[in-house]
Order: structure tokens, then C-alpha cells, then sequence
């Protein structure tokens, strides 16, 4: 891991991501293509979050345009039209992940009952939605 951390996505995935590494001497850097940052977390989390963040430095941009990523370069506009280049040694994706059910659906040609619960389903689902739909 370098010093210079870009966290591209800053969901709760890459804002929490930002927060261990940040805690850990990095210099980290958020990007988001939403308006908000953490938009995704419950204020109860998101307010303390947000506030460690800014409290040990971590650069955040919303709303960010035209990202594309050159060599040791990553390049962007921010919701001003205004253009920065970022210099990093370490990119992180926290863009987002994607439910894989994989071969898991042939099980219901062997086994008369089969469920898919949790993240599975979807992966923007929370513990409580698993909690749920296990209960089910
Ligand atoms: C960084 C992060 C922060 C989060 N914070 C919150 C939060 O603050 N509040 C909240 O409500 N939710 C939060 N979530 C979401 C929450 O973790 C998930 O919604 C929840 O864990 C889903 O439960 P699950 O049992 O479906 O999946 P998981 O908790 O991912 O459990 C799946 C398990 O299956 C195992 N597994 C995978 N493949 C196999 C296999 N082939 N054989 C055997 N085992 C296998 C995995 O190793 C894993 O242990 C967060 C998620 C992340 C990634």
C-alpha cells in the first residue's frame, strides 16, 4: 500500500475504507460521482464519519465528471468545472459490487428447496435486510 491512497467511490465501502487508512498515516483522496458522500449510510454513522474524515484530512470530491485515469494519473473535473489531476501510488474501487450467484442456481435442479438470502440477492442490502430475509 503507498502513501498516497485514491479511493475511487465514496459510498460507505470507500468512505470506511478512507477512514482505516487514514488512521493508519495515509494521505487518502475521495472521489464520488454523487452529490453527496456516504449517501448510502444512516446519519447516526454518517455524521461521526464525515467528521473523522475531515478531521485527519482525507480530500473529498463529489459530484465528480470526466474521471479518467493516465499513467500515475488520475484526472477529474469537480462539480465547478474545474479540472485536477491527482498524483497516487495506490487506487482503490470502491464502486460498487455485484451479487454472484454463480453455479449456486444449478442446485435447484438437485435439491428440491434452495434459498437465496442477504447480499446474494443484492448487494447494496444491509445487515439487517439479511437478518430479515434469512428469518424468512
Ligand atoms: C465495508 C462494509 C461496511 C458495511 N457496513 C454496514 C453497516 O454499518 N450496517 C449494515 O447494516 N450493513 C453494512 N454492510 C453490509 C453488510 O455487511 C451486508 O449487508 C451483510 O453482511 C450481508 O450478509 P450476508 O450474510 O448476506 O453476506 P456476508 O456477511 O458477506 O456473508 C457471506 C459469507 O459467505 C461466505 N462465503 C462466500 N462464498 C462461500 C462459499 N462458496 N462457501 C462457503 N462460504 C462462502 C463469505 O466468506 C461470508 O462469510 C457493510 C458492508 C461492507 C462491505
Amino acid at each position: 500500500m503507498g502513501d498516497n491512497v485514491l479511493v475511487i467511490g465514496g459510498g460507505l465501502v470507500g468512505c470506511e475504507t478512507a477512514d482505516y487508512l487514514s488512521e493508519r498515516g495515509k494521505s487518502v483522496t475521495i472521489v464520488e460521482v454523487l452529490e453527496r458522500m456516504a449517501d448510502d449510510m444512516v446519519p447516526i454513522l454518517r455524521r461521526p464519519l464525515m467528521d473523522r474524515l475531515k478531521s485527519k484530512g482525507v480530500k473529498m470530491f463529489v459530484s465528480i465528471q470526466k474521471e479518467r485515469i493516465e499513467k500515475n494519473q488520475f484526472i477529474f473535473m469537480d462539480r465547478e468545472r474545474n479540472e485536477h489531476v491527482l498524483r497516487g501510488n495506490t487506487v482503490i474501487l470502491a464502486t460498487g459490487g455485484k451479487p454472484q450467484k454463480g453455479d449456486w442456481e444449478n442446485l435447484k435442479s438437485k435439491i428440491s428447496e434452495v434459498y437465496f438470502v442477504g447480499d446474494v440477492i443484492d448487494s447494496k442490502g444491509k445487515i439487517l435486510d439479511a437478518v430479515a430475509e434469512g428469518t424468512e
